[in-house]
């Protein structure tokens, strides 16, 4: 029954128009912060701000701004084009001040839901000062929400206590969900899927974090994806055990089986990838709408892992000393090009990622 109110929120929530999405999400937002006010003295609050966790994670919408404070990453991961594009001419770095405040001021003209600090390829928690960063970002008055993406190998203590004084900070609770990718429930599975022996150490990090959360009455809403290998099952009570021993109460597993891909990207045998669905794409991708902000100062339409291939830019909207109009126009043409003349950018040809935008306005 449970279950079943779940999906029927969900999938009510998922066909919201972009724009009352965003309302949704900045309101649940909102009440979680005051919620978690209150949870500090009363711990029954815990099922509301469980309630706010499920309905803003589900109310992102398209538009949102994946925000590159590193392109570079500390795994090898069989399932993203890093490995490959290390081989190419591509520049491995992290943002400086001057990309920073250029990007702010950028990021201000965008009024974009929500921004994620997750670079295309890389970790965030390698930029020797990303708490800092992530923090002049979060003090923007048109910013109001956020998350971050990270594998956590670099949560170690000092990164730890860094991102519990960085939500401390965070008095508007805009940083309300932190997302963990985690390789497996086993050391033999990290590593064939990182290419990385960090099992243990991950593991670690995220129970360490945990019980600093708990301790401090935060209410910071958790989300480790456990990545698993062709045939392999997910084993919620084996998670729990691993990767959440204090039981801290805003945890949310979630796991894949499948895989993104395109025409151009290297498959693996050890992984299965999702089929792709929709041969004939006549309408462009809605995530061409979301834009990312590059550690080198590029601009580009989408972020996901695949939407950047080794030497191509095909998805690029200019950089960050461009005009916003600049920007938008190159983004007009590109979907231009794909919905009247069939020109489809190379990383979104048999992309499975794939969400058509048939129907939404500009
Ligand atoms: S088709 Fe794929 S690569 Fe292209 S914008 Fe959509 S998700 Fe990104």
């Amino acid at each position: 029954m449970k279950k079943k109110i779940k999906i029927l929120i969900e999938l009510t929530l998922d066909r919201l128009p972009e724009n009352l999405k965003h309302r949704v999400s900045l309101f649940f937002n909102g009440l979680k912060h005051v919620l978690g006010k209150g949870y500090r003295r009363f711990g029954f609050f815990s099922f509301w701000i469980r309630v706010c966790d499920f309905i803003v994670v589900r109310t992102n919408g398209d538009k949102f701004i994946e925000f590159e404070l590193t392109n570079i990453c500390n795994a090898q991961c069989v399932f993203c084009p890093y490995p490959d594009m290390l081989r190419t001419d591509k520049k491995f770095m992290n943002m400086n001040d001057e990309i920073l405040a250029k990007s702010i001021s950028k990021i201000n003209e965008f009024k974009s839901a929500l921004i994620s600090f997750t670079p295309t390829t890389g970790d965030t928690l390698l930029h020797p000062e990303w708490d800092k960063y992530i923090s002049s970002v979060l003090e923007q008055k048109g910013i109001a929400k956020a998350t971050i993406f990270t594998n956590a190998i670099k949560l170690d203590e000092e990164n730890a206590d860094k991102f519990i004084q960085l939500l401390k900070k965070d008095e508007k609770g805009k940083m309300s969900q932190l997302y963990f990718s985690f390789g497996g429930l086993d050391v033999n599975t990290y590593k064939s899927l990182y290419k990385v022996d960090r099992f243990d150490m991950v593991k670690e990090n995220i129970n360490h974090f945990l019980s600093l959360l708990k301790r401090e009455r935060m209410s910071v809403g958790i989300h480790i994806h456990v990545k698993l290998l062709k045939n392999q099952v997910f084993d919620p009570i084996l998670a729990k055990t691993l990767l959440n021993k204090n039981n801290y109460p805003f945890v949310y597993f979630s796991h894949s089986s499948f895989y993104f891909s395109n025409d151009g990207y290297k498959r693996n045998a050890i992984i299965d990838y999702y089929p792709d669905e929709q041969p004939v794409k006549e309408y462009a991708c809605s995530y061409l709408n979301k834009t990312r902000f590059a550690a080198d100062g590029g601009v580009w339409a989408d972020g996901c892992v695949i939407s950047e291939m080794p030497g191509d830019s095909s998805l690029k909207l200019g950089n960050v000393d461009d005009e916003r109009s600049v920007i938008e126009k190159e983004r007009t043409r590109i979907i231009d090009d794909w919905e009247k003349r069939q020109v489809i950018p190379k990383p979104c040809q048999g992309c499975t990622v794939y969400r058509c935008r048939k129907g939404e306005s500009r």
